[in-house]
């Protein structure tokens, strides 16, 4: 079965209860779902196991690789339980955190955290429920915090609870996050998201954690997170801009000029940058988007991201596969309009420097519009060649040639990148000739067409690429 797709832009999807036949996976990447994200914060493992188990069944029908992400829930802070379930509040009341488990009221509630109650101030800000109830502290001591309520009406049972700007001593892997992970490693995720990163450290905690069984993405959606994100970014393997809850730790106006820096920041690097949350979140309930969800869509793609997700959508919604299908047609259209080259264009990387691989690529990606070629073809074993190529947004597809599996996984996040698991090649003319085969069964350009070679030799020795080569498809 071959599957082509007309766009570079990758596309994500959370699987959930919406996406839980085979039949449901296979017409979801069949329309387009080229990574999936399993969120450990729902569901239980044996779910996780089925869908797992059938994405891998549906990778070796279509022999298509999929990326798969196993996503952490994180340190998500929450109130404690009240009498009656919820509350009412009213603005300008008085209001207190305690530590106390007993059940709450209309004057109290505990919030069990006592490093939150700690690490805050007078005068700063607590959020819940995704920033209903808006809040500012006006005491504390060593086991409350007494707050004035600013906005908001209602507040039940074990709401999530924000502190923004306020840079909390807590772990960003909890007790559960360690055995989701063990599991998602268990089962052969290629991926772990990790909520919730305040700072470097956090991240080579997870690193660590993961060992090398996985790559990493780090989740942004908290405000220490952004003052760090050169280090950060250092340490990771890719990022997710986590607009739901970075929308409630930073002004919702500021979200759009974050995403637009973090995208650069990490094309610039050639580290994999997904945009994530709300995309076409009216599709959870409707066969079409709102006009302003499919712009959300486009504005994603005209700020240079590697790929966009769907959350609820696929995961929980009515209609997961006119929503992939419908990011599919978005990213496709974006891509083909003119002004989107110009945009891609006017940010070309800078090459490292000093760097024989980086020079190669930026050179492939040169020539590759030079001579007009139809696609560039990267020999190699981590992947390092088609994310330095990736960087450079080209116009023509990257056919990426792996022994490894893995690699191939990995590169189904990044911009334009097709991988392909083949076996080594050993002298030039294979080189060509099996490049050749490939382009032509995936349809990706016609005989005689110019492709660009890159690849390194000696043949067969894992190292870094040094050649590169102009050929016509044979
Ligand atoms: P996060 O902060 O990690 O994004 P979330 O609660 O927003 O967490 P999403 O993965 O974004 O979760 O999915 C959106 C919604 O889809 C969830 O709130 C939940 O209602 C539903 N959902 C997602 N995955 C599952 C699942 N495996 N089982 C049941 N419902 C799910
Ligand atoms: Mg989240
Ligand atoms: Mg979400």
């Amino acid at each position: 079965m071959t599957i082509k797709r007309n766009r570079h832009t990758k596309i994500l999807a959370t699987l959930g209860p919406s996406s839980d036949t085979k039949e449901t996976l296979l017409n979801l990447v069949k329309a387009g779902m080229d990574n999936v994200r399993m969120n450990f914060s729902h569901g239980t493992h044996a779910d996780h196991k089925r869908r797992f188990d059938m994405i891998r069944e549906i990778e070796a029908e279509t022999g298509r690789p999929i990326g798969i992400i196993a996503d952490m829930q994180g340190p998500k802070l929450r109130v404690g339980h009240f009498k009656n379930k919820s509350i009412s509040l009213t603005e300008g009341q008085n209001f207190t955190f305690d530590l106390n488990d007993a059940p709450g009221d209309e004057t109290r509630v505990q919030l069990p955290h006592p490093e939150i109650i700690n690490a805050v101030n007078i005068g700063d800000r607590l959020l819940m429920d995704d920033g209903k109830v808006r809040a500012i502290i006006n005491d504390k001591g060593s086991d409350f915090l007494s707050v004035t309520i600013e906005a908001g009406t209602k507040l039940s049972n074990n709401k999530g609870v924000n502190v923004p700007n306020v840079e909390l001593p807590i772990p960003a892997l909890t007790e559960k996050d360690k055995i989701d992970l063990e599991a998602a490693l268990d089962l052969g995720a290629d991926w772990i998201a990790q909520s919730f990163v305040q700072r470097p450290e956090d991240v080579k905690e997870a690193q660590n954690l993961i060992n090398g069984r996985a790559k990493l993405i780090v989740k942004l959606e908290k405000p220490s997170a952004l003052e760090y994100l050169d280090e950060i970014l250092e340490l990771t393997d890719a990022v997710m801009v986590a607009r739901g809850d970075l929308g409630v730790e930073i002004p919702p106006e500021n979200v759009p000029a974050a995403q637009k820096r973090i995208i650069r920041a990490c094309r610039a690097l050639g580290k994999p940058v997904i945009v994530a949350t709300q995309m076409l979140e009216s599709m959870i309930e409707a066969p079409q988007p709102t006009r302003a969800e499919a712009s959300d869509v486009a504005t994603a793609i005209y700020d240079g991201a590697d790929c966009v997700m769907l959350s609820a959508e696929t995961a929980a919604g009515n209609y997961p596969i006119e929503a992939v299908s419908m990011m599919d047609r978005i990213a496709t259209s974006v891509e083909q309009d003119d002004l989107y080259r110009k945009i891609m264009d006017a940010d070309h990387p800078k090459t490292l420097g000093n760097n024989a691989s980086d020079s190669i690529t930026a050179a492939a990606y040169q020539v590759a519009m030079d001579v007009n070629a139809a696609a560039i073809v990267n020999y190699t074993t981590s992947g390092s060649t088609a994310l330095r190529t990736a960087r450079h947004r080209p116009t023509v597809p990257v056919l990426c040639l792996t022994e490894s599996e893995q690699t191939a996984r990995h590169l189904c996040l990044s911009y334009g990148v097709r991988p392909v698991v083949t076996i080594d090649v050993d002298n030039f003319d294979d080189m060509v000739s099996r490049a050749s085969r490939i382009i032509r069964t995936k349809n990706l350009a016609d005989k005689n067409d110019a492709i660009v070679i890159t690849a390194g030799v000696p043949f067969g020795t894992p190292g870094s690429t040094n050649i590169l080569r102009i050929a016509s498809v044979e």
